[in-house]
């Protein structure tokens, strides 16, 4: 089964490749706090080794000069991969935030649009059940907007379902099927009712297989980062939300921020990006 070769290449790049070793290790320390946001319950989670995409560069200068991190030809020579499809390569993500997470890259280096590859995604879930797979907009949260990529991680990980309904400081929309084109479809209704001026509508996904089918929730954005993310001095709160702090878990990369941010700031940060 393809999850039982992922979960080997997983072990397998803790062992060979150091930098992946350290990420996990350094997991182990991410500090935690809870703040109980009424109807649920909302995490920050410090992890400093997540500044390199917190704090990434996303204009469009910075992303055409970098070399694409996603391309195999820039890829760090201890990094294996696993095919899948004969489309995608599934990759160990050095830099975690889910215990067990990978980055699936397209084997081509083309932009970050969701158009076409929802099928691909609902795949991607039923073959690893045991994972979610995620998805961040261009604009929502990747930082490769240029190269199109997936991620996954581990379900447990995750606080709360990601399809519960009663989290309602975000909006979200949640399309279950023992039927794939059923979910494709309700998808794409949803995509063109969304879709602005923008190459595709800003949002975050997430797709899991459950024993009674697929799941596919939709998390609409108007922001990517916060009015907090450009401010100077005290008011600045570094925090840049992908699809992982819109299901409750707020990364922070910054200590000083873990330190101050509060119930206030959260929903406001909120209220701006969903
Ligand atoms: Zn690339």
């Amino acid at each position: 089964m393809l999850q039982d070769k992922i979960k080997q290449l997983f072990h397998q790049q803790l062992d060979d490749w150091p930098l992946a070793k350290k990420g996990y290790q350094a997991l182990q320390e991410v500090r935690v706090k809870t703040f109980d946001m009424g109807v649920c319950v909302f995490k920050v989670q410090y992890n400093p080794a997540r500044a390199v995409s917190s704090l990434a560069k996303l204009d469009e200068a910075s992303i055409r000069t970098r070399a694409c991190f996603l391309c195999a030809q820039n890829r760090p020579i201890e990094q294996s991969s696993i095919d899948f499809k004969g489309k995608y390569d599934i990759l160990v993500n050095p830099f975690p935030i889910c215990d067990m997470h990978f980055t699936i890259a397209s084997k081509i280096h083309v932009p970050q649009l969701i158009k076409g590859r929802i099928q691909d995604m609902l795949d991607l879930a039923e073959a690893m059940p045991e994972f979610i797979i995620l998805y961040n907009g261009p604009k929502a949260g990747a930082s490769a907007p240029d190269h199109f990529h997936f991620q996954a991680g581990n379900v447990d990980f995750f606080q709360q379902p990601v399809d519960c309904l009663k989290q309602d400081l975000v909006e979200k929309y949640v399309f279950r099927s023992t039927n794939k084109l059923v979910v494709e479809s309700n998808f794409h209704d949803l995509y063109l009712q969304l879709q602005a001026d923008e190459q595709e509508p800003m949002m975050n996904l997430f797709c899991q297989y459950k024993p009674d089918g697929w799941v596919l929730t939709v998390y609409p954005r108007k922001l990517h980062r916060p009015k907090q993310y450009f401010a100077e001095g005290i008011e600045k709160l570094m925090v840049s939300p992908g699809a992982i702090d819109m299901t409750g878990i707020l990364i922070v990369a910054r200590e000083e921020d873990f330190e101050k941010i509060s119930k206030a700031d959260i929903e406001d940060i909120f209220n701006q990006v969903s």
